[in-house]
Parts: structure tokens; sequence; C-alpha cells
């Protein structure tokens, strides 16, 4: 079974390693992750090194690495990495996967609950509670106000999480309210939100410390709480204990620890200051993770072996994105990654608008359309846009219509960004060809009707010298064709299928704006569709789908 190596960062607080190391023994006690061990990055012992050294002589060479950290800042998301980096040069062919950080979790808003409880029971840390004010049975939930204090951090994320952990304690609990501060880096200060209580009408708080273990800084909530019930004498104030060693802590360590080995680390990114803009916070985006300085470690000096997060601004990147048929989710998930970490957005007319509106107001965005450029540039002129975007260090998305590879000339962009130098990637995308003539109720291929589909640019008609189309072929075939690019060309097209074998009654549909609010389509027979297009004033962008599929179309009349 795969070892765990659970990791803490350290404290000055003796009380704080032992319960550590009592947390542990508990999970090894269980004998449910297989071999364990824990071990510190800095300030107490063992080392980290230790644990993973100990591992490793007991023959793992693939561990998972669980931070017992409750939010992702800092110490999670850059110097455990970093110090787990170090491990791996100690230890060629080391592998471990990284574990997600323990909150929020519901297990840790009941133990929470619970300490909360012991303290209105007369379980006070601070000793300034009125004699006897609450009994464990007449617990007064609603006359409680509840101060949810977290450690504190540059890293908005991790403090956006103790506020997140505050509401979530707050809901359905029946508490007065429970308001997050924090006793270090950040504010509302301890003292702080002690006085937004008082003056919300608050008589009676509970401090609960939203930390692992005793260390220096519960130490120091507590210290200040004390202060601020000294001077409020008419205040009944009391803290709880931190979390500490307990059943239900272990019970989340073995449920990261099974996320880990199942590759489903759900860590959200999406307001990490490293990958996102956040006000007050550009200096992060990008930022490689480096790992704490320590002199003492003979191994890793001078070298950084962070996690970077792949967004280094000193490394300008492109992503050619296919943005789908026009409706703002039918993006893929990645494509839509790309674009909230994007500097530049370099769109075309097609691709969905909708998107830009959920940009970062800093985001450049480039229309496609309007590129400056001379006579018949348009295409040399944007891939110089990109090119130029990207080595200026900027992260530059070419938002495109449908999948950037059909018809998109998608791959005319990346051919210029390998051929300046500039790392480019390509994410697919829905196209229209296959998603409009869906969206209007039409399969492209059915079991039984059609085995083959072809789809064709009519952007040059038949009989163009340019045209490298085999018309005839297509007449011959019994299967479905789609047609893009094909409004103005549409009768001409239709009139040459007839002409080379295609029956004439062969159904034929047009989508019109498809997945838009104004989607519409017309059907027609072939040897009609030209006169009914014209007719029925069908414009672009549209798709015609052509073939026995169309009678199958589960929306609309069809011929
Ligand atoms: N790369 C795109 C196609 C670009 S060519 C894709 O994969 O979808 C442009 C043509 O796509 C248009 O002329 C039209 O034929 C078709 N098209 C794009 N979006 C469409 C939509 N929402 N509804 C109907 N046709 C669409």
């Amino acid at each position: 079974m795969t070892g765990l190596v659970i990791v803490g960062h350290g404290t000055r607080s003796a009380a704080g390693v032992d319960q550590f190391a009592a947390l542990v023994e508990r999970v090894r006690r269980r004998g449910d992750v297989g071999d364990v061990e824990g071990g510190f990055i800095e300030l107490s012992r063992p080392p980290l090194t230790d644990a993973v050294g100990a591992l490793v002589a007991r023959g793992h060479r693939a561990l998972v690495a669980l931070p017992l950290v409750l939010t992702a800042a800092g110490h999670g998301k850059g110097d455990i990495p970093a110090a787990m980096a170090r491990e791996q040069e100690r230890h060629p062919g080391l592998s471990y996967r990284y574990g997600r950080p323990l909150g929020p979790h519901p297990l840790l808003h009941d133990a929470l609950e619970e300490r909360i409880d012991a303290a209105l029971a007369g379980a006070d840390r601070a000793g300034t509670a009125l004699a006897g004010a609450v009994q464990a049975d007449t617990v007064d939930r609603a006359g409680t106000w509840v101060a949810l204090i977290g450690r504190g951090s540059t890293d908005p994320d991790a403090n956006a999480e103790v506020a997140k952990v505050a509401r979530l304690l707050w809901e359905g609990r029946g508490y007065a309210g429970v308001e997050p501060g924090f006793v270090s880096l950040a504010s509302p200060s301890v003292p702080a939100v002690l006085e937004r209580l008082r003056r919300l009408g608050a008589r009676r708080i509970v401090v609960a410390p939203y930390f692992l273990f005793a260390g220096v800084l519960p130490d120091r909530i507590v210290a200040q709480s004390a202060e601020f019930a000294a001077a409020h004498p008419d205040l009944d104030v009391r803290v709880a204990e931190v979390i500490g060693d307990c059943d239900a802590l272990a019970d989340l360590v073995r449920e990261r620890y099974a996320e880990a080995l199942g590759g489903d680390i759900r860590m959200n990114c999406d307001t990490c200051a490293y990958r996102v803009l956040m006000p007050g916070f550009a200096d992060k985006v990008g930022r490689p993770q480096r790992p704490h300085d320590h002199p003492d470690d003979p191994v890793g000096h001078h070298h950084h072996h962070g996690h970077d997060h792949g967004h280094a601004h000193d490394h300008g990147s492109v992503a050619v994105v296919g943005g789908g048929p026009g409706p703002d989710d039918l993006i893929t998930v990645r494509g839509k990654a790309l674009l909230d970490a994007a500097d530049v957005v370099v769109v075309d007319r097609l691709a969905p608008q909708g998107l830009l509106a959920g940009l970062r107001p800093d985001v450049l965005v480039v229309d496609a359309a309007k590129v400056p450029r001379g006579p018949s540039m348009a295409q040399e002129a944007i891939n110089a846009a990109l090119v130029s975007h990207a080595r200026a260090g900027r992260r530059v998305v070419r938002l495109k219509g449908g999948d950037p590879y059909v018809f998109g000339r998608g791959h005319e962009e990346v051919q210029a960004c390998t051929a300046a130098g500039v790392p480019v990637t390509v994410v697919p995308g829905v196209s229209s060809a296959i998603a409009a003539p869906a969206l209007a109720g039409v399969p492209v291929t059915h079991r039984g009707v059609a085995h083959d589909v072809t789809v064709v640019s009519g952007h040059l008609p038949p009989g163009h010298p340019d045209s490298l189309v085999d018309w005839a072929a297509l007449a011959r075939a019994r299967g479905t064709v789609v047609l893009l690019m094909a409004v103005d060309t549409i009768a001409k097209i239709a009139s040459v299928l007839i002409e080379h074998g295609r029956a004439p009654e062969t159904p034929v549909l047009a989508v019109q704006d498809a997945g838009q609010a104004d989607q519409r389509s017309v059907p027609a027979r072939l040897d009609e569709i030209g006169a009914v297009a014209t007719r029925e004033d069908i414009r672009p962008p549209a798709v015609f789908v052509l073939g026995p599929v169309v009678a199958l179309s589960t929306t609309g009349p069809t011929v």
C-alpha cells in the first residue's frame, strides 16, 4: 500500500508537536492507510526528511504527501512542495502525489461545533467566563456569538476560506452569528472582531480558533481575548480549544489520502492569487514558488524546485482555443480555464461573445476583425499580434468559433507561433459542423441511416479554379453532407450535387445562428433549397445539412 507522509509546518509549541504526533499515531493505529510517517518542514522534530527517509528505507518509492494545513496558503502551495522537491533530490526515483488541504470540510465544522459547545459548557481557555453562566444542558446558542479566528495570510484565497467556514458554521447551527477574524497578517484582528460583535449587541461570545493544533498563534488568540474580556466585564467571552488530535481529523486524513491515491484532488484554483489577478495581489500572478531558505540544509542550495504555476509572466504563450458554436457554456473546461488566466484575448466574430463579459477588467481584448492590416493581410496581421503579445510575456488566448481546426485557420496560427519560437497549444472545440445540426435535432450519423458524414466548405463554388472539393464524389456518396460558409453558394452546390446523382428530393435543413436565442432552421428538398434559402433570407452564420438523417429531425418540420 502506498505510504503516507503527513507534513506539518512546525511550531515552537511543545503541546502542538505532541498533538501532531498523537494524530499521526492515531492514523497509524487505525491501520487503514498503510505505512504512515509524520514530519515537519521547520522548527519541530522530526523533520520531514526523517519521515520520508524512514518510508524510503522501508521500500516505498511512491508516496502520498499530505500537507496538514487547513487552508491552501503559502505553506501548502509553496513551502511543502518545495520541501518535497528536496526529498526527491535526496531519493532519486521517489515520486509522490500531493494531497489537498484539509478544509473546508464538514468534519472540521462538526469538530469546531463540539469545541464551541464545550466552551459554552465551561471548558474555557481564557478563564474569563462568568461563573456558572451556562450549563451544558442549557446551552443557549441563540444567545451566543462566535468569532472564528483563522491564522491569517497574505493570500486572499486562504482568508476567504476562513470566511466561508464561518458562514458554514453559522448555517443551521442556531448561533446568533459567526464572524471571521484573523490573529495575524489579515483583518479584522481578534480585538476588532470582538468589538464588532459587541456593537452588534453580543453578550456572550465564544472565540473559536480555526487551528489544527496548539501553537504560538492560538496562545495569542487566548491572550487577546482575555484582554478584551477584562476590558468588558459585562460580556461573557470564552475561548474554545483548537481542533486538536481527534477521530474526525484522522477520518479526514484518510479521506484526503484516498483522494490523492485516486488522482481525484479537487483543489479549487479558481481564486488562487498565483493564477488569477486579484485586486492588490498582481505581484503574485505566475510567481514561481520558492522553498524557505534553510541554510542548514546541504541539499537544494541555490536551486529552486517549487511547483511553478505554469503561468509565469516572463514566458508568454498562445493557446488557440475553440469556443464552441456560440453559447457561453459550450466551450470546453480547459478552454475556459485558459481564458480565465489570459492577459490578452484575440477574438473572432463567430467566437462566443458572451464569454468576453466574464473576463477580468484588465484583460486586453483584441477584435481580430479590426486588427490593423494592409489589403489581404488579415491572417498575417493576426499571427503577428499573437506572436508579439506572447513575446511581451503575456498569456494569449486566440478565441475562435467552433473548433479551431475546422475551417478556422487555427493551424496557420499554430505554425506562425511555432516558427517564431512561441509556445503554443490547441484546445479543441465543439464544431458547428456537428453541433448546429444537433441543436436543430438532426444527428449527423445514425445507425442504419448514415455511416459517413462529410464536412465541406462552401466558400468556393463548384467549378472555382481554387476549389479542392470533389463535388461529383459527394453527389455519388449516400451519407450526410454538412456545408459551412455556403449561404451564397448553396443554389449552385445543390444543382451540381443533383447533376452528379444525388436525388432531388434529398432532405436539407438550413440551420442559422445555432445555439443562439434566434436560432432557426428551414427545411427544403435539395432541388428547392437554393430558392428557399433566398426566399427565407437565410444569412450567415448558417450550416446546411443534407442527407437521409435530416428526415430524423426531432424538432420542427422536415420534408
Ligand atoms: N471553426 C468553426 C467554423 C468556422 S467557418 C467551427 O468549427 O464551427 C464559419 C462557418 O461556421 C459559418 O459560415 C457557418 O457555416 C458555421 N457556423 C459557425 N457558427 C455557427 C452557428 N452558431 N450556427 C450556424 N453555423 C455556424
